[in-house]
């Protein structure tokens, strides 16, 4: 899939990070590549977390990830206005405890008020409970932060990069880069030559987007000078019985280390509750642990006391790409057009569209030209969300194209033309489809839909039902005993 032919920009990682820049590069008249080791985009750190875009009160401005957080928040209100993912705007309330966390809540409202943040308010308790009324009646007051949505962070970055795509952006998936050759000593102006497992890749600019392996990227190009250290977190999604039972995100007044527990709606009106905070060592563990569920729900419990266990419908954890700085670690360095943009923790996701803006500055600087091209499209048609149309309208979209009246998911309500949609827009994957529509997120778990999507896979790419994957080569749904597609086994091949 790599070529001779030299790139502006060849970006390595295809998360909220690498999504974003690609998009906003695609403006210009250049030639870039964003190069993903997983079998899609935003399958890494982008896809197993909170789902939040940020009231951006909490973060400090001293520090970079403070200064993207609101920028990012608008950044995303406009991704959203512009490519239909969803996202709703239901606001951020932080609540306190007892009198010592009242201070703290009114000194965070302050520096959101200090990095422009509108529309902030200091709430009673009775205020509060007003407006929450299954919060603890120990509440002292709280903070109300409009700025704050909910969002579906793997569907907006896969329609993110959809758009990259669309306007002309290579995106290679299943590239896993492996090295980076040294520079040339006689000629420094040698464009980076970038290897993954299968092809090579030439790039003027190379940017390392690669989240939890950032720090080893680096160590390709010769200059790791930080270190990822991930950090856990576990999340708890409750069954939609619960929809309602907070309608904004609760926040707890926070640690020096931790944001803390969360109660939130989430956009698919599931509740959901977490994250843990804990380092780790591992960069591949997903688990979710006894200690970790009893942390969140003991927590959880502090600010909505009928929050239970027993409805949990699904869990996961993700790992923060914490840098040994704690801050992003973004610019130049001393390898000749490599450029880091590392580190990316929490806000990350909120911070990404205007991380992606300050690349771009970067990249300006650093000698890349920009030239804006006359047909660049930044909007896309978006995704027809069938289970949220009014009947009317869904029989109307029925009658036009029987495909809609073809349910391949029962329990979210998702027709063969939203999982159509979703593979002309790059799904490949059940996963990938997954993320997109929803389908197999509801209360079976794929237990009806998975057989009806694998069908509809095998004919979009032309290839036997077993080759169809979970989420990449080595995830085959029909194996035999070595774990091989049956019909690759069955021939040899
Ligand atoms: C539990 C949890 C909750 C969170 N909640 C929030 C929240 O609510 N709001 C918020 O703003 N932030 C939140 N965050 C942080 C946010 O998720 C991250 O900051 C953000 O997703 C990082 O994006 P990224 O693009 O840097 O990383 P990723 O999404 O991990 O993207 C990096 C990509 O690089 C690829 N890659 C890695 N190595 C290679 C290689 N060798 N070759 C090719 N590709 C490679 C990976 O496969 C991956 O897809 C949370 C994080 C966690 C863990």
């Amino acid at each position: 899939m790599g070529d001779e032919r030299v790139r502006d920009v060849v970006i390595i990682g295809g998360g909220a990070v690498g999504a974003t820049l690609a998009r906003a590069l695609s403006r210009f008249h250049l030639d870039v590549a964003l190069l993903e080791w997983q079998a899609e985009v935003a399958f890494g750190v982008s896809k197993a977390n909170s789902g939040i875009v940020h009231s951006a009160m909490h973060a400090s401005p001293d520090t970079l990830k403070g200064r993207l957080e609101y920028p990012g928040n608008l950044g995303w209100r406009q991704l959203h206005d512009e490519l239909g993912f969803g996202l709703n705007n239901v606001g951020e309330v932080l609540v306190a405890l007892d009198d010592e966390q009242l201070v703290r809540i009114e000194q965070i409202r302050q520096q959101g008020i200090r990095k422009g943040i509108p529309g902030t308010q200091a709430w009673t308790a009775e205020r509060t409970l007003h407006a929450q009324p299954n919060l603890t009646r120990e509440v002292k007051g709280a903070v109300w932060a409009p700025t704050a949505c909910v969002f579906n962070p793997y569907e907006a970055v896969m329609l993110v990069a959809d758009v990259a795509r669309r306007n002309g952006v290579t995106i290679a998936e299943e590239q896993r880069v492996v090295g980076i050759d040294p520079p040339d000593v006689e000629d420094p102006d040698t464009p980076l030559t970038v290897r993954t497992e299968t092809d090579v890749w030439r790039g003027r600019f190379v940017i390392n987007a690669a989240g939890l392996f950032a720090d080893d990227i680096a160590e390709f190009a010769g200059v790791r000078d930080f270190e990822i250290l991930p950090r856990k977190g576990e999340e708890y999604l409750l069954d939609k019985r619960l929809a309602g039972i907070v309608s904004s995100i609760i926040f707890p007044c926070p640690s020096p280390v931790s944001k803390g527990t969360l109660v939130n709606p989430t956009v698919d009106g599931t509740i959901m509750v977490g994250p843990t905070a804990q380092t780790v060592d591992d960069k591949f563990d997903p688990s979710t642990t006894e200690e970790g569920a009893a942390q969140v729900f003991t927590n959880a419990r502090k600010l909505v006391p009928t929050i239970s266990e027993r409805d949990i419908i699904a869990e996961f954890a993700g790992l923060r790409p914490v840098s040994d700085t704690e801050d992003f670690v973004v610019g130049p360095t001393e390898r000749r057009g490599f450029i880091n943009a590392a580190g990316i923790q929490s806000p990350g996701l909120t911070g990404a569209p205007a991380l992606a803006d300050l690349l771009v500055d970067i990249l300006a600087n650093e000698g890349l030209e920009l030239e804006e091209k006359a047909d660049w499209e930044p909007t896309a048609p978006h995704p027809v969300r069938f289970n949220q149309l009014d009947t009317e309208d869904q029989q109307e979209l029925a009658r036009r194209d029987p495909r809609y009246a073809h349910l391949i998911c029962r329990c979210e309500i998702i027709t063969e033309a939203e999982v159509r949609d979703a593979m002309d827009r790059g799904a490949h994957t059940l996963d990938g489809l997954k993320f997109r529509t929803r389908v197999g997120m509801g209360r079976c778990q794929g237990g009806f839909c998975t057989w009806g999507c694998m069908q509809l896979l095998a004919e979009h790419q032309g290839i036997p039902i077993p080759e169809v994957t979970k989420r990449g080569a080595g995830t085959w749904i029909v194996c035999d005993r070595d774990d091989h597609p049956v019909t690759t086994a069955r021939t040899g091949g």
